[in-house]
């Protein structure tokens, strides 16, 4: 088992890395291997990320957010879904194996990694690190069916600043609050601009939204009775697989000052646009993927169905896998709700099935042997 940090400065020039304003002492990925006497198969690594979002007021949720309460087939709280379910599955499917009296002929990793759900630099530092393989299996909630493709996202902080003054000459002062709602207002029209590619891209073109434009957080003003000095907002856009991420920061960026110089309030305001998570592309499975033919038969023993696919449009771990290592990245994993909302859950039932699923796969893509 090895266990190893993300170090931004070692980091800043691959290419897997994004920009971050965390700080990542004393957090650890951690990586398991197991690697047989002889070796015939093709390796596996199975991923799952730790971190998760916040819980917003934990007296909305059923169940406290962190007390993991089971109800019927459910299993709520954060992470639930997304995704310790996931990284728990691929611990008790590699146990499944060695229960059942086999053992896989390839070798086979099991990663936690850290900070997905900000900027994927935990993948990127086990990328950086060498922990890759012929195949990667990340079991992210997705109802038990395999991502085809899915966005790639920039992450931005956006700060103006006004003329603070005092509500009885409020005239001869600037709003920050009112510039950043402005300027939020024109971003959606940016937003509609980018939804309006998605005719030229395979499988997003039924998509509502595939930018999906989120103004996360907000905040601003320093007096509830002075006009406001700054206010800054984050939040994230999404484009197309293949698109050059940095073009697309360009192309923000270019649309901010643009839409600034034309209107002088908010020029006044001087908008300054940060990237403060990740910045990378979307990734798109190949087609007839190996690695997705066994995952489409282990799916069909464990379920008694056809795999379904479809498009994610969000950022995804096993991007960075399929565009910085180049190898195949099956995300599959069990039935969620609620992910990133009140009473996040995770369908217990289902979960068995992906485990059973995982399991299937690996025997199939690794190779298995009797134990004797
Ligand atoms: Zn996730």
């Amino acid at each position: 088992m090895e266990r190893f940090g993300i170090d931004m400065r070692a980091m800043a020039n691959h290419p897997a890395f994004s920009p971050a304003t965390i700080d990542y002492a004393g957090a650890f990925n951690v990586v398991g291997r197991k690697t047989p006497a002889s070796q015939v198969g093709r390796s596996l690594a199975l991923n799952a990320h730790v971190d998760v979002v916040p819980t917003a007021d934990p007296s909305h949720w059923r169940y406290p957010p962190f007390s993991a309460t089971r109800d019927g087939d459910w299993l709520y709280g954060r992470g639930a879904g997304d995704m310790k379910a996931g990284l728990i599955a691929n611990i008790f499917a590699l146990d499944a194996i060695e229960k059942a009296g086999y053992r896989l002929t390839a070798p086979v990793q099991v990663q936690s990694v850290l900070d997905e759900e900000v900027t994927g630099n935990g993948a990127a530092a086990a990328i950086a690190r060498g922990c890759t393989a012929d195949a990667v299996l990340i079991p992210e909630p997705t109802d038990e069916q395999l991502v085809s493709a899915n966005s790639g996202v920039i992450k931005f902080r956006i700060t103006v600043h006004g003329v603070p003054a005092h509500p009885r000459e409020a005239e001869s002062g600037v709003s920050a609050i009112d510039a950043g709602l402005g300027l939020i207002g024109h971003l959606q029209r940016l937003a509609a601009k980018w939804n309006d590619e998605r005719a030229r891209h395979p499988g997003f073109e039924e998509i509502a939204n595939p930018a999906s434009l989120n103004i996360g957080t907000i905040s601003g003003g320093e007096w509830l009775a002075s006009v406001p000095f700054a206010c800054s907002f984050e939040g994230r856009i999404g484009f197309y697989p293949g698109d050059d991420p940095r073009q697309r920061a360009a192309a923000f960026e270019a649309f901010v000052a643009d839409t600034a110089s034309a209107d002088p309030r908010l020029a006044k305001a001087n908008p300054k646009v940060e990237w403060i998570g990740v910045m990378q592309t979307g990734y798109r499975m190949r087609p007839h993927c190996s690695a997705g033919q066994v995952l489409q038969e282990a799916h069909g023993l464990a379920h008694g169905g056809e795999m379904r696919s479809y498009v994610m449009t969000c950022y995804l771990d096993a991007a960075l896998f399929a565009v910085h290592a180049n190898i195949p990245a099956l995300v599959y994993g069990p039935v969620s709700e609620n992910i990133h909302g009140i009473d996040e859950r995770v369908s217990l039932s289902s979960l068995r099935r992906v485990t059973k699923t995982i399991a299937l796969f690996a025997a199939g893509w690794c190779g298995v042997e009797r134990a004797i």
